[in-house]
């Protein structure tokens, strides 16, 4: 059973939801699990608490159906299984897939992406999409005599930044025909997953440079991976698989904060958020001016717009009252991308 399959209609693009678990720190503040499934596997219900006072009495009822609902008891694997893997051949025979992580901060973005970086996790998220989808796309490419180049960058306030050298900031060309070249761009043929998430790791690692819950900058900055398959003999392109770590979504609604800095960020996000949905969108419309020029993220993944690329978004979402706010206003996001 996975998203692509025919019954979900012919659409390129695809829409999840995934729950996170409550999380001890949750708990002890007494917050509480508001969201439901109601059986059908897209279905989803926020029972929103209505008043601060009484939290369990007055609630108002939100129902969403989406091309799957993800528990907290479904793993990175599971995750993977029905949304990236049936999308392997699409990319093997020289097409363009991409996943979008979505979500407020602490939703569980970079847990889904990622994993929790821990080996000894045994709660299905140790490794995550990035591993998962990579070990076999390495080893199909291998098999099929193509080669494999990794890039990992951020796009951080209208700035592309290369994560595989030490977040040396890029520029972003488009020619008479539309193509679009980050100029510079590191990319790093691969032979083995094991060489690709190494340099993962390092990426990773330098995106969590000095972050403080309050001013984390991995919440503030798309993070992309790229997957890209070439012709071992030409180097022409044959087909690529993009990753999307996205910016917090609650990030958008600071183009009001009193701080400069953080009105611009927020403004950034807002925009970028808002043009990637429209993006999005056009794959099915057939819209032939896909606005990617509204932001600098969308004008990177131009390709992932355009021709018969597929999409997923990977709404994520936290179980708690207290994200209740924040989780309506993703799920409402990711029931417009389609
Ligand atoms: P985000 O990248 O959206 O800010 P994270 O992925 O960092 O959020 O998740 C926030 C916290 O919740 C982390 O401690 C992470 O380990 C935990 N978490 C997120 N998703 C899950 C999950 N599905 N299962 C268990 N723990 C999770
Ligand atoms: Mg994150």
């Amino acid at each position: 059973k996975h998203i692509w399959d025919a019954e979900h209609g012919s659409s390129n693009i695809r829409v999840c939801v995934r729950k996170r678990p409550m999380l001890k720190v949750e708990r002890h503040r007494h917050d509480f699990d508001i969201i439901s499934a109601p059986g059908g596997s897209g279905a989803l219900v926020v029972h929103e608490p209505r008043t601060k006072v009484d939290l369990t009495k007055a609630v108002e009822s939100h129902e969403f159906c989406f091309d799957a609902f993800f528990t907290e008891f479904d793993g990175n694997e599971a995750i993977h299984e029905a949304t990236l893997a049936p999308l392997l051949k699409h990319v093997l025979t020289g097409r363009s897939a991409t996943v979008f992580a979505f979500g407020q901060t602490g939703s569980g973005k970079t847990c889904t992406m990622a994993g929790h970086g821990n080996h000894a996790a045994q709660d299905g998220n140790a490794i995550g999409l990035y591993e998962l989808a990579s070990r076999r796309i390495i080893s199909e490419a291998k098999s099929l005599g193509l080669a494999v180049q990794i890039s990992f960058y951020e796009v951080y306030r209208g700035k592309v930044l290369d994560l595989l050298r030490g977040r040396a900031r890029l520029e972003v060309l488009e020619d008479g025909c539309g193509h679009v070249t980050v100029v510079g761009l590191h990319k790093v043929l691969v032979d083995s997953a094991e060489a690709m998430l190494r340099l993962v790791k390092q990426a990773e690692d330098l995106r969590a440079v000095g972050c403080t819950s309050a001013n984390e900058t991995s919440s503030r900055s798309h993070a992309i991976l790229e997957v890209a398959l070439v012709e071992a003999s030409s180097s022409l392109p044959a087909g690529k698989l993009t990753l999307v770590d996205l910016a917090g979504s609650e990030r958008a609604a600071d183009s009001t904060s009193k701080d400069r800095q953080t009105r611009a960020e927020g403004a950034e996000i807002n925009k970028s958020l808002l043009c990637l949905k429209e993006c999005i969108r056009a794959l099915d419309t057939g819209d032939a001016h896909t606005p990617f020029r509204g932001s600098k993220l969308t004008q990177v993944l131009r390709e992932s717009f355009i021709g018969d690329a597929k999409t997923v978004m990977i709404a994520t979402i936290a179980p708690g009252s207290s994200a209740a706010e924040n989780t309506l206003n993703t799920l409402r996001y990711a029931q417009r991308v389609r």
